[in-house]
């Protein structure tokens, strides 16, 4: 919003909303969309799974989240809304000293997701997804976690609720990252490595590669295989989903509030991408502007380059996991059976990208930039030094995409408003930022040969073929 009454040394460091403006509905962005995402097809008959289909893998209200494609506001229950404000509404800050070091005449705002324990944005997701399972009179639940983020952002959620969990856990994470794995334990979940022994698919990946370090899509097998195996049990997804997004939306809606509130409105909104679930979030109110025609933000999701769905990866159905025994969702994809270099620090190593964002992708209303992990890492450390919190190596992706953009504005002179989505802390990730610092760390891509590869491996539907 330009020239804004308000005088801009006026605006101050933090800005907190109080307890009673955390939302009280999730903004579905489906519901703006022209070209709504594709459905979720059944990978034996390549038709849209129903809600009767999806029930015995998903928990139900998850699942009529998950296909409703027209309700534009839904209602968020009191049972969440009373645990979001455990943490919640969340702080927007303006990164002053950010803005000094780069020179730049550019605004930098970002809303931080890293002040609760689990660490990250995760938690909004976690607590109403445990919420639903609670209602339903589940049993347990069933997930995988990577970096572990997830798995200690359900953890967390699943012990408030006091639901059991079965956690797997990437191979390589669970041994780079005990603590993790620990505080996961320490709120009572499960967590094995994965693959495992235990389920018919984690032998079957052993068999074929004994020393695999395991990936996030062989993980979400297991972790499928266990739900659908165990009574009572559903399995419980923290990104890419259309229901995570609907979810994560609050983080949006907070941030135009907050924004709002200061007389502020970002010309460039910027998140990291995974699954898209946090970035999903972070620009649902501005893409509800953009897309009722309201305004014109640019919208950009940062990726690794060795993990690029949007950027170098093809918009097709896939599978979610590496054992192929997922839905398939059309998404923009580097193929289920690529497995990122296991000296890739950065996360984000999901091969595909949440069904709506890609749809809005391919419709050009988002953008999309692939960064290397040096430059990420740098980014970072700028970042801590500069604002004092120790970001997490995926939303230093977010900090360096806002720092290119500030350093473009030095250029032109512009005075941008730029915001961007601060997911989470790295405080289990200094493996990661010790590695950075003693110079050991790759700056790895996927080469075209290894994506082609990959992408010729995906699964050939009908209607597309
Ligand atoms: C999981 C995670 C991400 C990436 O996941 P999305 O679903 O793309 O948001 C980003 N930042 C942090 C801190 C995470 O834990």
């Amino acid at each position: 919003m330009k020239g804004s009454a308000i005088n801009q040394k006026t605006i101050p460091h933090r800005i907190y909303l109080t307890e009673d403006q955390i939302p009280t509905q999730w903004y579905n962005i489906r519901a703006d969309m022209k070209n709504k995402p594709a459905p979720i097809l059944n990978p034996g008959t390549f038709k849209p799974l129903s809600k009767e289909e999806l029930t015995p893998i998903f928990a139900e209200k998850l699942v009529d989240q998950e296909l409703d494609n027209e309700t534009r506001y839904i209602d968020i229950p009191d049972g969440i809304r009373e645990i979001y404000k455990i943490y919640r509404p969340s702080p927007l800050i303006r990164a002053y000293n950010l803005e000094k070091a780069l020179d730049t005449p550019a605004k930098i705002y970002y809303k931080y997701e890293g002040n609760n324990t689990s660490g990250s944005h995760k938690l909004n997701s976690a607590i109403a997804q445990a919420y639903y399972a609670k209602e339903q009179g589940l049993k347990g639940m069933t997930t995988e976690t990577g970096a572990g983020q997830w798995g200690t952002a359900l953890a967390e959620a699943c012990s408030l609720f006091g639901i059991p969990l079965i956690v797997y856990m990437v191979k390589v994470s669970y041994d780079q990252k005990p603590f993790r794995r620990t505080v996961m334990q320490t709120f009572g979940a499960e967590v094995h490595p994965s693959p495992t022994t235990q389920t018919q698919i984690g032998k079957k990946i052993l068999a074929e590669n004994p020393e695999t370090t395991g990936s996030l899509g062989c993980a979400i097998s297991e972790a499928v295989e266990t739900a659908v195996t165990h009574e009572g049990y559903r399995y419980f997804l923290g990104s890419c989903l259309n229901y995570v997004i609907l979810h994560q939306s609050i983080i949006g809606i907070e941030s135009k509030i907050a924004m709002e509130s200061i007389g502020e409105y970002p010309d460039i909104v910027i998140g990291c991408a995974g699954g898209g679930s946090n970035f999903g979030g972070l620009i649902s109110e501005f893409v509800h502007d953009k897309l009722t025609g309201k305004s014109n933000p640019r919208l950009i999701a940062i990726e690794p380059a060795s993990c690029p769905s949007f950027t170098r990866g093809k918009f097709a159905y896939d599978f979610a996991d590496t054992g192929k025994i997922t839905p398939l969702c059309k998404m923009y994809t580097v193929g289920s059976q690529y497995i990122p270099p296991s000296d890739h620090a950065g996360g984000l190593r999901f091969h595909g990208m949440s069904p709506i964002l890609s749809q809005l992708f391919h419709d050009g209303i988002i953008e999309a930039q692939a960064v290397t992990q040096r430059k990420v890492f740098e980014a970072a450390v700028l970042f801590a030094k500069t604002e004092t919190i120790l970001p997490a190596p995926e939303s230093a992706h977010a900090i360096l995409g806002a720092i290119n953009e500030a350093l473009k504005c030095k250029e032109s002179g512009e005075e941008k408003t730029i915001l961007f989505g601060l997911t989470g802390t790295g405080y289990f990730d200094m493996t990661a930022y010790e590695a950075y610092l003693n110079g050991s760390m790759n700056d790895s891509s996927i080469s075209e040969e290894e994506l082609q590869r990959s992408l010729a491996q995906l699964p050939v539907v009908p209607e597309e073929a």
